[in-house]
């Protein structure tokens, strides 16, 4: 039996810290805000909208929700982050995304502040993930793609040794793949990435210590990817309809008796993701807190 990888304990821990440093900014004048900026009325969105928020909440971080219509024009979008770049209220700006196909992806994470960047989203952020930057918190280099990180904090939390060890990382998306994969690098772990056009995954994957799956492809990853010994963290969040649950894109069934520790979804990083958020935004605020 695999040792099972509760996002909770995580959370738990995370939060300990999170509470203690929001209530000494809240004490000093500084209320850690968030605002989160939606543009239509995705069901999805609304409800990671509702669960970040909620996360926030318990932490002591105040939520201002900025919601367009979906038909809003792209201007409109950049002007209302431009606003929220100039509110000295808001430490941190959450854009949910996908937007809708009229908007520029492009143009809306450059419009971004970095130093609001809570989400990892914008070029600057990413490039601190590459040079180690926002490691700790550098205002210039944003902040690391919350999921990617949560990855990060589930391992570390669990004492899961990276040094020298094979990490095989699946997906290469700008939110999740790349940016696990460059920390696990960060972590002396030896990295290699797959993707649609990989040859021979399972070959691969079985060869692995440490295997991160985020490819969105539900339950794609069966029993004959994994071998024993091996960390398995998967990412994925798909609705199973059959099963009427939420499922990974490990077949975690089939895993789980092979492998000897695995996220389980829901309760895995999901759960981990939007306390990572929370915690962005405090270190946001207390940045600020340092400049004024
Ligand atoms: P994405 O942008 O769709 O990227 C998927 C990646 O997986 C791509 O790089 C794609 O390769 C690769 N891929 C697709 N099918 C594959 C296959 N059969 N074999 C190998 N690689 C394959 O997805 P994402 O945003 O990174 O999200 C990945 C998963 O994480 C999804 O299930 C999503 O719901 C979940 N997610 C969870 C959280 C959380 O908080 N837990 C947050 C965000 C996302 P190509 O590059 O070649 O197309």
């Amino acid at each position: 039996m695999a040792k099972i990888l509760k996002g909770s304990e995580v959370v738990e821990s995370i939060n300990s810290k999170l509470l203690g440093e929001a209530k000494a900014l809240i004490e000093k004048g500084i209320a850690p805000t968030l605002a989160i900026l939606r543009v239509g009325n995705e069901a999805d969105q609304v409800a990671y909208a509702k669960s970040a928020a909620k996360r926030c909440d318990a932490v002591g971080i105040a939520v201002k929700e900025v919601a367009l219509a979906q038909n809003a024009q792209q201007e409109t979008v950049i002007s209302s982050i431009q606003e929220l770049n100039g509110d000295d209220s808001v430490h941190g700006v959450l854009i949910l995304r996908p937007l809708p196909k009229h908007i520029s992806d492009m143009e809306v994470r450059s419009a971004l502040l970095p130093s609001k960047d809570v989400d990892g989203i914008t070029d600057a952020s990413l490039a601190g993930v590459f040079s180690g930057m926002n490691e700790g918190f550098a205002q210039s280099a944003g902040f690391a793609p919350c999921t990617a990180k949560a990855c990060m904090e589930i391992l570390d939390h669990y004492k899961i040794d990276c040094e020298g060890k094979r990490a095989v990382v699946i997906g290469r998306s700008l939110v999740v793949g790349k940016p696990a994969a460059v920390m696990l690098l960060g972590k002396n772990a030896t990295v290699t990435v797959c993707h649609s056009k990989t040859e021979g995954i399972a070959a691969i994957t079985r060869e692995a210590d440490i295997v991160i799956a985020a490819t969105g492809q539900m339950e794609s990853l069966t029993g004959e990817y994994f071998a024993p010994g091996q960390t398995v963290i998967d990412v994925g969040i798909n609705w199973n309809e059959e099963k009427g649950k939420l499922c990974g894109d490990v077949n975690f069934e089939q895993a789980e008796p092979i492998v000897a520790a695995i996220t389980p979804v829901p309760g895995g990083v999901g759960a981990v993701t939007a306390t990572v958020l929370a915690s962005h935004v405090v270190e946001a605020a207390s940045q600020l807190g340092v400049r004024s």
